[in-house]
């Protein structure tokens, strides 16, 4: 499998979850970088030795095709864990500084493989995680404050977007902390009424 050039994050891309964090809506995309080498396909979550917790933030993870092409310039979408360091981020935060360190250690983003997607069919997807058998996150495009159009449009205004490159398009509300041992699982459905509602299953032990 060929790795992408950039991973492109989108932070508080829905209300709910901005919110939660005690976050303003914001009002054009905030864009984060994830490295590519903390993207790990295992089914083992394992945790670096010094962090005793990291939050779940289950996302819809879209591939590029041509950037340029304008549109949705997307062909595949897959569901990604983008693990963050909260306790870090949180200090981060409150002295102004970037987030790497809470964004992009060792195995900080799970992917699950990559399905063919177009607009429309995006558009109808919803998603869940369950943790220990518990529902926490539930979301779908609908809800997102940026759809990917835009952020696809915003990202090639700033940035050196490339063909292949992933886009984390942001978490719903319900984050909360994973512990070793923990099973979750990530689920992205089309709508009941259509055959084979489930897209993708996934399910990761953190260690
Ligand atoms: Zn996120």
């Amino acid at each position: 499998m060929s790795l992408p050039k950039n991973i492109w994050c989108i932070g508080r891309n829905y209300s709910e979850h901005a919110k939660e964090l005690g976050n303003a809506v914001p009002t054009k995309p905030m864009i984060f970088l994830k490295s590519v080498s903390c993207l790990t396909h295992a089914a083992e979550i394992i945790l670096p030795s010094y962090l005793s917790e990291a939050h779940h933030e289950l996302e819809l993870v879209l591939k590029f095709t041509d950037p340029k092409a304008g549109g949705f310039c997307f062909d595949q979408v897959a569901l990604g864990l983008d693990l963050t360091d909260r306790i870090a981020q949180t200090q981060l935060k409150s002295q102004g500084h970037p987030w790497e360190l809470a964004k992009s250690f060792q195995n900080a983003a799970p992917l699950t493989g990559f399905i063919p997607t177009d607009a429309a069919a995006f558009e109808r997807l919803t998603f869940e995680l369950h943790v220990n058998g518990e529902v926490r996150q539930q979301g779908s495009p609908g809800n997102m404050i940026f759809p990917p159009v835009e952020i696809a449009r915003y990202l090639l205004q700033h940035f050196p977007v490339q063909k292949g490159d992933y886009l984390f398009t942001g978490t719903p509300a319900g984050v909360g902390p994973l512990h070793r041992g923990d099973a979750v699982k990530a689920l992205l459905r089309r709508p009941a009424e259509e055959r084979s509602g489930i897209l993708i299953q996934q399910s990761w032990k953190i260690t």
